[in-house]
């Protein structure tokens, strides 16, 4: 047999041709490591079957596995809907139960008269005093099956595709258990200092748990073998991260007088002082930008807490050194409110600012773009697409880069390759619980602005549905009476695009027709950007009293009139996207008002993030509850924004093993900043063949 290592491909294990490589492809499956660490999504204990009999007495026994013989087995037609059954009677020698599955006939070939089975369901009572399985899970076993594999101990079951059984699969997984031996990555003092088993013990055992093992313990992902996989896991992101950070913080950058007067003017001829969460943040910023390595930091703060003038304050830093600075927002309409705001804040300072988006006409953008060029310009705002796409900076100093509420791969990286090395500050208004941020942003400094402005009360949120959805309308009638304006948000989702947009355009005309003596304006994604910004700057300058939109980002503005949010649809939006849109209201010295309208049916998950919206206003509260609902993965769209996907590890099950996989690999990376001793060179294997595509290490 070939020699096999984690990297090897699946084709040279035994048993396993080209047909069985093109499944375990489709499973993500394609080296030795894969299939290792490919885990089990449930266990199973099938060392301790319950007999058929105990189930019978036990009434309602839940979620049970059972072995047994199939005693007859036949597809029935339903007399009336002509839907086929197919059934089988499965007997253990103490009783007998039912198993049915709906519209799978072909069930007859796999499941035969006298044949061996496992089956996994929940157990119900049938019409005939009898009991009954409706579709469970099964597994035909057979006499060759007694090696204590597939039964007779707790049984790892895995996500399999059509064409690859469980059986399979767990035989393959068996036979490179037995064939290959993996490299310990750990140190044996980070083992012994966090109780982990050895790398050998727990890929072992995380398959074929040892016999004794609470199952419950198991399918939560609790065991030992469990921690120690997902500490590895972290452990190497962690690495991964602290390496890129060492390399960004060696790289020259520019060290940056920060002691000049420039920002203190600008606090003086504020109208507000400053919180102190944004003074902590500029005094951080301001730190790194003093030190003679590139500033990479996250500044954090939900939406109207004050980032601007933080990140207006960098930039003045930035321009009293003579350096350019840059302001990257996701669309025109926000460049151009960054660009308002800031100018407004440049009022009485001579610092030429400029802007620079998709609407501005040709002729007009070849002089600005000089002027970037010949560095007569040194603020400039845009947006992303345009600033990436080339324009030529001067002197280019500081980017700050607003996510607004989308995760976007970090654009230091461009930056880089056109041959800046700016300090970067990136803002983003998605408070992102601490734990995560280490893994998302684990390679960034982090500022964090946690508290609003004071004054602000904070918007009374309602959940309207039914015949109550009518308040809503009486609400907006009295603060529009009051002289106040309106939101009116529509959701618009790509599979039903047309219908959505026609939905909008309607419900344009109705409240025009109920608002008679208001204006009310509609925006929506296929407008032209003239169009667009016409309508914005209507609702800005209160022409417009009543907006109603079909999108998220496109509201991202700022109009301290507005004191009403109708949200239509709003069980379809995510709950960071209610609570952003949330954020466009309350941010005067009114009362503000979020009105939430659902017509009909509201699942589950709808309704808790529903509940959530009323409960609180807090962003980093919402932000646990959006992550605990649907996950990391979609939280973030992990993938999109180029942080791997965690196999084992759970990062709210397993946040304080994240903490320690952190601490650990930190201190490594500061002592052996390339891992290049020799006890490092399989953790440095690890990490360039696990992040090789990933993270830029360098
Ligand atoms: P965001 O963090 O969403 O970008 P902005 O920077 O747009 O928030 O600020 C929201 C509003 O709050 C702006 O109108 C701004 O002038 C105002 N603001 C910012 N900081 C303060 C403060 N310390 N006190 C009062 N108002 C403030
Ligand atoms: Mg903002």
């Amino acid at each position: 047999m070939v020699k096999m290592d984690l990297r090897s491909d699946i084709q040279y294990i035994k048993g396993v041709g080209p047909a069985r490589v093109k499944l375990l492809n489709r499973l993500g499956i394609f080296t030795v490591g894969d299939l290792l660490y490919y885990i089990p999504f449930r266990y199973e204990d099938r060392g301790n079957l319950k007999p058929i009999y105990e189930l019978f007495k036990s009434g309602n026994p839940g979620f049970t596995t059972i072995q047994g013989k199939i005693t007859s087995a036949r597809v029935v037609v339903t007399p009336r809907q002509r839907k086929k059954i197919f059934e089988a009677v499965i007997g253990d020698g103490t009783g007998v139960i039912t198993a049915k599955w709906f519209n799978q006939p072909f069930l007859k070939d796999v499941i035969r008269n006298g044949s061996t089975v496992v089956l996994s369901g929940h157990v119900k009572p049938d019409y005939h005093g009898g009991i009954l399985m409706e579709g469970p899970e099964f597994e035909v076993t057979g006499p060759e099956d007694n090696e204590l594999i597939h039964t007779g101990r707790i049984v790892p079951v895995y996500h399999v595709t059509n064409g690859l059984s469980q059986k399979v699969l767990r035989l393959i997984v068996k036979g490179v258990l037995e064939s290959c031996s993996m490299p310990e990555i750990l140190s044996a003092e980070i083992l012994s200092r966090y109780a982990l088993p050895p790398v050998n013990e727990a890929i072992n055992d995380i398959h074929f748990p040892p016999e004794g093992t609470p199952v419950d313990i198991l399918n939560s992902g609790q065991t030992a073998a469990h921690r120690r996989l997902a500490f590895e896991e972290f452990f190497l992101l962690e690495t991964g991260l602290a390496m890129k950070k060492g390399a960004v913080v060696k790289e020259t950058g520019i060290a940056f007088n920060v002691h000049g007067r420039l920002t203190e003017t600008l606090y003086a001829q504020l109208p507000y002082s400053l919180t102190s969460s944004q003074q902590k943040a500029i005094s951080e910023i301001k730190g790194d930008m003093a030190l003679p390595h590139p500033m990479n930091r996250l500044l954090q703060g939900d939406v109207g807490c004050g980032k601007t003038v933080v990140a207006l304050s960098a930039m003045l830093v930035a321009a009293e050194n003579g350096y350019q600075s840059v302001m990257m927002a996701p669309t025109g309409i926000l460049a151009e409110q960054h660009y308002r705001n800031i100018r407004n804040y440049l009022r009485d300072l001579d610092i030429p600012a400029a802007l620079l988006t998709g609407s501005i006409k040709h002729g007009e953008k070849n002089a600005i773009l000089d002027d970037i060029r010949n560095g007569s310009v040194r603020i400039i705002v845009g947006t992303h697409a345009l600033i990436e796409e080339g324009v030529k900076f001067n002197r280019l100093g500081l980017a700050v880069i607003d996510e607004q509420h989308k995760f976007g791969v970090l654009q230091r990286a461009a930056l880089k390759d056109k041959g800046y090395a700016p300090d970067v500050l990136i803002m983003t208004a998605t408070p992102i619980p601490r734990t995560l941020a280490l893994t998302v942003y684990g390679d960034l400094d982090l500022s964090v602005i946690n508290e609003l402005p004071p004054g602000r009360s904070p918007v009374q949120t309602r959940w309207l549905y039914g015949n109550s959805r009518k308040d809503a309308y009486y609400i907006m009638q009295d603060e529009l009476k009051k002289g106040r304006q309106a939101y009116v948000v529509y959701p618009l989702v790509e599979e039903s695009e047309k219908m959505d947009l026609k939905c909008a355009v309607e419900m344009a005309e109705k409240l025009r027709m109920a608002f008679k003596g208001f204006s009310t304006g509609l925006l929506h994604g296929r407008m032209k950007n003239p169009e667009k910004d016409n309508i914005m700057k209507g609702f800005k300058n209160n022409e417009i009293q009543i907006l109603v939109s079909t999108t998220v980002v496109e509201v991202g503005i700022d109009v301290p009139n507005a004191t009403v949010m109708v949200i239509e649809h709003a069980e379809r939006f995510g709950l960071s996207q209610l609570h952003q849109l949330r954020g466009r209201v309350g941010r005067g010295d009114g009362r503000s008002y979020c009105l939430l309208l659902t017509d009909g049916f509201v699942s589950e998950e709808g309704r808790r993030r529903l509940a959530a919206m009323e409960r609180t206003s807090d962003g980093f509260e919402i932000a646990e509850e959006d992550l605990s609902l649907r996950g990391p993965g979609e939280f973030f769209g992990t993938r999109q924004a180029g942080i791997p996907e965690l196999k084992v590890a759970n990062i709210l099950r397993n946040a304080e093993l994240l903490g320690n996989a952190r601490m650990e690999a930190f201190d490594i990376v500061s002592k052996d900043p390339l891992l290049l001793r020799t006890d490092h060179k399989l953790l440095r294997n690890a990490i360039e063949h696990k992040w090789k595509d990933k993270l830029i290490l360098c």
